[in-house]
């Protein structure tokens, strides 16, 4: 049973609850609580608006413009690397006005990050990666309950291949390690196939990523793994579920480590303090 809203377990001053409690966990929502419960706080809950990375914006406006290339390829639309380019242009442009200002420094780097963006769909357009085939869905959006979880779980895959296969796809700054990367993404891997077990009665025959490198020579490298045993699927339920229950219990605490380095709540973090210690100071 999930708690109704409250106030918050502590005040930075900032900002009040601007949500509510989720309904419904999905695997980005539970990697972020579990990566650092208070940026996910400061990000989702207080929903504390900050300029977007460069890197964010430029991988929106590329899964885009391959959501519009897998879409034409579904539909049977117009999927020549002119039409495909043309949408990358216009996401670039309308995420930035709609969701903007994006941290460029000037518009030198605008313009590198938007040609950097066209490469890597191009490179993408050339691979042997490029869907050929007619997918058996785009953008698929999920929601299904799940033994041992106490909210559903929501997904929503980039593409699923006509064998069930779900592709995710990720925009990169580096060659990805194949073993380190399906680790990383384990919850979200994990996840889908138990959406799509749910919902289709199909086991996928593996959990794919296809990776975009932005290096100079843009690469796509797809890194496959197996679909889960059961002992995979109960570890990634049991990560969710305490993802769910530190949201419902308002757990949110600092959790220092390599993500600080990129994250853009370190001045709210440094004006943390537990619940009752926001007491004590108060009354000191
Ligand atoms: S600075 Fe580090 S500990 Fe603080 S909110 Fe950000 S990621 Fe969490």
């Amino acid at each position: 049973m999930i708690a109704t809203v409250t106030d918050p377990p502590f005040s930075t001053g900032l900002t009040r609850w601007a949500c509510t409690l989720p309904q419904h966990i999905s695997p980005s929502a539970a990697k972020s609580y579990l990566g650092c419960s208070l940026k996910f706080y400061f990000e989702r809950v207080a929903c504390i608006k900050k300029n977007t990375p460069v890197a964010l914006h430029l991988g929106k406006a590329v899964h885009a413009a391959l959501q519009a290339f897998h879409i034409a390829r579904w539909r049977g639309g117009d999927d020549s690397p002119d039409a495909i380019a043309a949408a990358y242009e216009k996401s670039f442009t309308d995420i930035e006005r709609d969701e903007g200002p994006v941290n460029f420094d000037d518009e030198a780097e605008r313009e590198k990050a938007r040609l950097d963006g066209l490469r890597v769909v191009a490179a993408y357009l050339d691979s042997p990666e490029a869907m050929k085939g007619k997918p058996r869905a785009v953008e698929v959006l999920l929601k299904e309950n799940i033994p041992g979880l106490s909210v559903p779980l929501t997904g929503a895959m980039d593409l699923v291949e006509g064998n069930f296969t779900p592709v995710d796809f990720k925009s990169a700054a580096a060659k990805p390690d194949p073993g380190n990367a399906a680790f990383d993404h384990e919850i979200q891997l994990v996840s889908y196939q138990l959406l799509m077990e749910i919902a289709t009665g199909q086991v996928p025959p593996s959990l794919d990523l296809v990776f975009l490198v932005k290096t100079k020579t843009p690469q796509v490298i797809r890194v496959s793994s197996p679909p889960a045993d059961e002992h995979r699927k109960r570890r990634v339920v049991a990560m969710l579920e305490t993802a769910v229950q530190g949201i419902a219990a308002h757990r949110y605490n600092p959790q220092p480590g390599m993500q600080c380095s990129w994250c853009q709540y370190k001045n709210e973090c440094m004006a943390w303090l537990p619940a009752d210690m926001q007491t004590n100071r108060r009354a000191a």
